[in-house]
């Protein structure tokens, strides 16, 4: 029958004592933990020697045992697990301890400790929808909003129970709410946490429930923030308040978020595309013709523009920077494109007046014109 050395796989003196080999096993453990080395099966086979000799000489029950030769060294096989599934059974404390030691291990940078704090109590998010005019989504605005969430119970302080005294330690996870469930896997142990099914994760169990909140150990309160909307937020834009949502239904953990989910009303002024503002600007026909002041409404008020003598109807002028201006610095643009109103129903004096204007100037102002007729002389020659 093999005989294994623990205390050399361990690296520490048969007289160490049981700290000396609790310090031993927490360095080896995290030197050659799979987590550390994926795929290296030398690795993995180093972890589960050092697993095996730490469950016997970790053991001062066992040690004895070893020490005196009682114990079948290596018997044991392929299916040997130091997490209690052995005939010789683990006792609490040692148990508590090796998962202590692999917390420690995952520690530095290991997935199974976020895993781990994922599971902590977190109550739910609450959406609330916010209608904001165009110019407050544009300009950015505080609002006072009133919406109801859970709070922690503040008479059982979350726990649920009339008092301390109907307030039990839950026997099953013995308080902490979670429960480990140990795997072999060819790299050693896995370990996953879930929650405790005797008292839903809550480490606790009630025999007289809080009259307050009814044993849920939370009660709905009206809640009212002053919300800071930045300038620039899009209709449909969600902007999250970190810790602002329900209290979990149990004494600890932390609040769900508060999610605000902006409508913004439609403007008759703006379109918007990204941060760049389109507006039209009627304009009339004797300031299309000869120029004159206009007004284009923008973000931060309305000012005056000359327009140029001549400009055409849909011709578009670029301001740039006096789009949406974001707290973060981005500045779009502001596009007004010029829409010539065409007047109706001028009176026969005034007819006469733009009768007169054509005559004395003929074709020579109109360019385009000119050239379509150009155009259609040519395409049609005539026989
Ligand atoms: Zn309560
Ligand atoms: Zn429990």
């Amino acid at each position: 029958m093999p005989t294994k050395d623990y205390y050399k796989i361990l690296g520490v003196e048969k007289t160490a004592s049981a700290d000396e080999i609790k310090s031993a096993y927490r360095r080896l453990a995290k030197q050659y933990h799979p987590d550390l080395h994926p795929n290296d099966k030398e690795a993995a086979e180093k972890f589960k020697e050092i697993n095996e000799a730490y469950s016997v000489v970790g053991d001062p029950d066992k040690r004895g045992k070893y020490d005196r030769g009682e114990m079948d060294i290596g018997s044991g096989g392929a299916g040997f697990n130091p997490f209690g599934g052995g005939a010789g059974g683990f006792t609490a404390t040692g148990f508590d301890d090796i998962f202590d030691m692999f917390s420690d291990a995952f520690g530095f940078g290991g997935s199974r400790a976020r895993r781990k704090s994922a599971q902590a109590a977190v109550g739910s998010d609450i959406t609330y929808r916010i209608e904001l005019t165009f110019m407050e989504s544009v300009l950015g605005c505080t609002k006072p909003i009133t919406f109801s969430r859970l709070e922690k119970c503040p008479s059982c302080h979350g726990t649920g129970a009339k008092d301390d005294a109907h307030c039990k330690t839950c026997d099953k996870c013995g308080g902490s709410g979670q429960i480990r469930h140990v795997q072999n896997t060819i790299f050693g142990q896995q370990i996953t946490v879930g929650a405790c099914d005797k008292c839903g994760g809550t480490g606790k169990i009630v025999t007289e429930a809080c009259k307050a909140c009814g044993g849920k150990g939370v009660v709905t309160k009206n809640k009212v923030i002053n919300v800071t909307i930045p300038a620039g937020v899009e209709n449909g834009a969600v902007l999250q308040l970190t810790g602002e949502g329900n209290a979990p239904r149990s004494g600890n953990g932390r609040n769900g978020n508060l999610l605000l989910e902006f409508s913004v009303k439609p403007s008759a002024l703006f379109r918007r595309d990204g941060y760049d503002l389109y507006v039209t600007v009627p304009v009339s026909y004797l300031t299309a013709v000869c120029g004159g002041q206009i007004e284009i409404p923008a973000p931060d008020g309305v000012f005056i523009h000359n327009l140029a003598e001549g400009t055409a109807n849909g011709e578009t002028l670029r301001f740039r920077g006096r789009g949406i201006r974001t707290q973060r610095g981005i500045t779009g643009d502001l596009f007004a494109t010029i829409s010539v109103e065409v007047p109706k129903g001028v009176t026969r004096s005034q007819k006469k007046a733009l009768e007169q204007f054509e005559n004395d100037n003929s074709l020579k102002n109109y360019s385009k014109r000119r050239a379509f007729l150009d155009e259609i002389a040519k395409t049609y020659p005539k026989k």
